[in-house]
């Protein structure tokens, strides 16, 4: 579009003018039945394929401890293992458990832990409270929030700033409530903000004053090695200051090598202070004899140290980091200067985040879909999938190939423009 300047200061047969051209401009791209998907922020194909020697590992069936991995056994996870990504989360090899494939299942064990057994500062079992409440920091990663819903768990919306959660607005919620018994918080490259939590912040949340005695941060550090530059940010070392705070079970951390090796097939971890170690070992006990090691092993073997990860994640940004330029440049070009849109430049994760002209992100997600453009439900990235300016679009540009992100982006600037022009009309 020619125009550069606020809509709000276009003169209502500008105004019109714009909104004709968007409207010309939707019907063209209509036409060409599109049929493309930003939804998930899964990786692509190129990426899976970075890992595909996996399928070739491990060799032999022992690792260096000569653990045969075939078996059961060892619910804490192979030392190797443990030691490599203690290394890449700035905690002790004694304070991880590496599991299964999904760090999102060990999040759910922990809750379901607290909720039935209690944590090992807890009264009583967080079940057995009348009303269990969290902190959920706004935007965040909409499954976080659909597990807690799941548990009727009550979610209390907090903005996220430039560095990190609102700590004071939280501090003040805390402090005088024991219903509150937790948070989330994404802390590097947060889905779908892009915002790393700063060492400030980060101090703030583990040494506040709760109200709840039991209170816990659910660290999610997914994204803590996914840099898309070279201004890689390092992740708060929370379990140390936590316990510097003389809080250290406050928080668990959790990780994967989802958005590393393969979705699906990598190897998930939590790390958190020795009693919440022994915790969550001693009720897992019941529910496994033991994780995947074969899969352990071949990750080992894979990346053969915490060098050979940080290496490994050089390739991701490599295919990666053209596609979120591809997102920002698509956004500059049609919505540069008109006021109706500002967008995350993540420098690192795998989301962009859009805020659109407040009451048209419902809007602009229809029309894409129309297009045949499928995004994210807009609201996705809120409590109850309710985002109350109805602004907020989480933007996925790593699954698909670049020429696609460049004519779906382009595609969603034109719906971006085309809502709000309608809503300044009307
Ligand atoms: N945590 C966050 C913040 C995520 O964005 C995702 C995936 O999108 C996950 C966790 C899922 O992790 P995993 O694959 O280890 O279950």
């Amino acid at each position: 579009s020619d125009v550069t300047q606020p809509l709000t200061d276009l003169t209502p047969a500008e105004l019109q003018d714009y909104l004709g051209r968007q409207r010309a401009a939707y019907d063209a791209l209509k036409e060409r039945g599109l049929t493309l998907d930003l939804t998930r922020g899964k990786p692509s194909a190129a990426q899976l394929a970075l890992a595909d020697r996996l399928l070739d590992l491990p060799e032999g069936f022992k690792d260096a401890d000569g653990v045969d991995v075939r078996n059961y056994g060892g619910l804490n996870g192979l030392r190797e293992i443990r030691e490599m990504f203690a290394d890449l989360l700035w905690v002790e090899p004694d304070q991880v458990i590496a599991g299964g494939n999904s760090s999102l299942t060990m999040m759910h064990d922990t809750l379901v832990m607290c909720l039935l057994h209690g944590a090992v500062d807890s009264e009583r079992p967080w079940g057995r409270e009348e009303t269990v409440k969290f902190i959920c920091p706004v935007p965040g990663y909409d499954r976080h929030f659909t597990m807690l819903a799941s548990y009727g768990i009550e979610m209390i919306p907090v903005p996220i700033n430039a560095d990190g959660p609102d700590a004071t607005a939280i501090a003040a919620l805390v402090k005088d409530d024991p219903a509150i018994k937790g948070m989330w918080i994404v802390p590097t490259y947060a889905n779908p903000s892009g915002t790393t939590i700063s060492e400030d912040v980060a101090a703030t949340l583990v040494a506040m004053p709760t109200a709840a005695p039991d209170f816990k941060i659910f660290w999610d550090n997914a994204y803590a090695f996914h840099h898309l530059t070279e201004d890689e940010a390092k992740s708060v070392d929370i379990l140390s200051v936590a316990a510097a705070a003389g809080n250290p079970n406050r928080p668990i951390m959790f990780a994967s090598t989802s958005k590393i090796s393969y979705a699906g097939s990598g190897v998930a971890f939590l790390a958190a202070a020795k009693d919440n170690v022994a915790w969550w070992l001693r009720h897992y006990q019941y529910a496994s004899i033991g994780p995947d090691k074969v899969n352990q092993l071949r990750h080992i073997q894979f990346f053969g140290s915490a060098q050979g990860v940080r290496d490994h994640m050089l390739k991701h940004r490599e295919i990666l980091a053209p596609k979120f330029a591809a997102v920002d440049a698509a956004l500059t070009a049609a919505l540069d200067g008109l006021g109706v849109a500002t967008w995350s430049k993540p420098t690192g994760g795998y989301f962009v985040n859009l805020d659109v002209l407040d009451g048209t992100a419902s809007r602009v997600v229809a029309l894409a879909k129309e297009a045949g453009i499928v995004l994210t439900p807009a609201g996705a990235s809120f409590p109850h999938g309710h985002d109350p300016r109805d602004r907020n679009i989480r933007l996925a540009p790593s699954f698909p190939v670049l020429a696609d992100v460049e004519t779906a982006m382009a595609g969603v600037a034109t719906c971006v423009g085309l809502a709000a022009a309608e809503k300044l009309a009307a």
